[in-house]
């Protein structure tokens, strides 16, 4: 007998622009062009354009579940493929243009990518390797007709064109909401990149759940300016989220340094913010030089690597901006946690509300933490036990991407392999890569908690620990740093700014300046290479004094 029961409407990723479109139409998407200067649209447009380019595709005999790859920054056109092509139940690839080309055509030929959009700027790079993508039917421009451009990659198509061709009254596909709707492959540093495949129920789940008030927090009245770019996890769902809830974007296309990020922030009025520490970094040296100051701009969410409490400090007392730290990976769509109080945190001191502020926060709904220590037994959450982080839920993956074996552990768990505490409100605190931790004599020392003390040394622009192979300790800490301009501080001044801050047995052998950090394809410092110039620094001047104190010893 049936009790009754509730509508079934799936879980769709096109649900969310119709919604965008019929009740927030007229909010606004502001959009830097790839050639320079600014666009203006809407909600509404977009929707539409969604329509027409999503049918476009299908019309050109694209099938569900098809790869449509996209090599884009983040701007209105991006917008529309990411809801237009899993609109028609085709799937959002998103390419990530700062990887080498090699990695760029091993994964366009993994996902078997059918059609790839591109901007102007990876014409040259496309037409390079153009022979050795022979799974992609055609390429085409992100943006209109273009003569010269289409001498140099023949077939070259033009989204404008495709808009034309496409029909705008075309009802989205049904899908199963867990049909794929969106692929992205991990930045990995070790390995053949892996792709996550996301799907229709993930992503709406993901997008739903993590903004609420607790949460990302983005309501109608926001202008949101996602710097996280589209193609790295999703834009951390910020398009997703901003469309269910119809807030204004400002998409900041290629040019992400301090600059020009504090110019839009003023001129657009933005509101709230997300991206990586390194780019909020950019972002304080440029407002901290300017006479202007932004008055909108209240929040911004930081993540993808640890933001130093002096950065959040800065931004808070400087231009009463809080910085919201979150955590997650490609692996988890990505946020599993975010850092907002619990009632009881507001009656701490200052002091300490600001120390569990400081941390990467707790799981919101639909997302589970423990740790695990090396046999895999579950640790306690007492705020100091350290152990690899492992996470289940909604928006986690299952098996990557054309890998028929589950990534889970045998009950059902995924393995971060960040090392991290965990307190017994579930508040996470990241302490490495389980990679990067330096294992001195035994002991662990964690590279973010040197890292956070040299950026807050007012003199230091950007700074990186990693372990130096050490003959006595096994490793031992180095800090590569780069200094502010004008700034003439010393290694032995850097070094003793860690006097009372950490044990003594945790301060860094040797500081080295430099003037750039090697940055990945997703903005975070890339340890590994550092480690190989600066690996063996320590190695043969240690080298001596143990055999000089071996020799005393007789
Ligand atoms: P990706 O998949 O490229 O986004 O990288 C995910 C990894 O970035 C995580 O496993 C962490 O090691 C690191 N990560 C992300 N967010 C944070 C954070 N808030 N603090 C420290 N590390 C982070």
């Amino acid at each position: 007998m049936l009790l009754g029961q509730m509508m079934h409407q799936p879980l769709s990723v096109g649900s969310l622009i119709d919604h965008a479109a019929r009740y927030h139409g007229d909010t606004e998407i502001v959009s830097a062009l790839t050639e320079g200067g600014f666009e203006r649209t809407t909600w509404a447009e977009v929707a539409v354009n969604a329509h027409r380019i999503g049918s476009a595709l299908r019309a050109r005999g694209l099938q569900p579940g098809d790869r449509v790859g996209t090599l884009a920054w983040n701007n209105r056109r991006h917008l529309e493929l990411y809801f237009g092509v899993p609109g028609m139940g085709m799937v959002c690839h998103t390419l990530n243009p700062r990887l080498a080309p090699e990695q760029l055509v091993y994964i366009v030929n993994h996902a078997a990518d059918r059609i790839l959009f591109i901007e102007r700027t990876f014409v040259p790079l496309i037409a390079s390797v153009r022979d050795q993508l022979p799974t992609l039917t055609g390429i085409v421009l992100l943006g209109g007709r273009d003569e010269e451009l289409a001498a140099q990659l023949p077939g070259l198509l033009f989204h404008d064109e495709l808009l034309v061709e496409g029909d705008p009254a075309a009802p989205f596909a049904e899908v199963d909401e867990t049909s794929p709707s969106s692929l992205c492959y991990t930045s990995g540093t070790t390995g053949d990149p892996k792709g996550v495949l996301y799907s229709h129920r993930s992503t709406l789940l993901h997008a739903l759940c993590v903004n609420n008030r607790d949460g990302l927090g983005i309501g109608a009245t926001d202008s949101v300016m996602p710097v996280v770019p589209m193609f790295h996890v999703n834009a951390w769902g910020i398009p997703y989220a901003s469309a269910a809830v119809g807030a204004r974007l400002v998409m900041p296309g290629p040019r992400l340094d301090g600059d020009s990020l504090a110019r839009l922030i003023i001129d657009e009025s933005v509101t709230l913010a997300a991206g990586v520490p390194t780019i909020w970094l950019g972002l304080l040296i440029a407002l901290d030089g300017m006479d202007e100051k932004p008055t909108t701009f209240k929040r911004t969410v930081v993540g993808g690597s640890a933001l130093p409490p002096s950065m959040r400090a800065a931004f808070r007392d400087r231009y009463g901006v809080e910085l919201i730290h979150a955590w997650g990976m490609t692996e988890t769509s990505p946020l599993g946690t975010l850092n907002a109080p619990l009632a009881k945190h507001l009656s701490l001191p200052f002091e300490e509300q600001d120390r569990i502020g400081n941390g990467q926060g707790r799981p919101p709904y639909g997302a589970e933490l423990r740790i695990v220590d090396a046999e895999g037994r579950v640790l306690p959450n007492d705020g100091t036990t350290e152990g690899e982080l492992q996470i289940r839920g909604h928006w986690v993956l299952d098996s990557y991407f054309g890998h028929e074996k589950s990534a889970l552990t045998w009950d059902g768990w995924f393995g971060t392999g960040d090392v991290s505490t965990i307190d017994p409100n579930g508040y996470m605190v990241i302490r490495d890569r389980s990679k990067d931790i330096i294992k001195s004599g035994g002991e662990w020392i964690s590279t973010v908690d040197l890292e956070n003390i040299a950026v807050g040394h007012p003199e230091i622009a950007n700074a990186a620990a990693i372990a130096a192979r050490h003959p006595k300790w096994d490793e031992r800490p180095v800090i590569c740093a780069i200094r502010r301009s004008q700034s003439a501080l010393s290694e032995e001044e850097l070094l003793s700014w860690y006097d009372g801050k950490v044990p003594r047995w945790q301060r860094p052998d040797r500081v080295i300046f430099v003037e750039t950090l090697p940055l990945g394809a997703t903005g975070k410092i890339v340890k590994a290479t550092l480690r190989e110039t600066y690996g063996d620094v320590l190695w043969e001047d240690a080298m001596k004094e143990l055999e000089a104190e071996r020799a005393a010893q007789g």
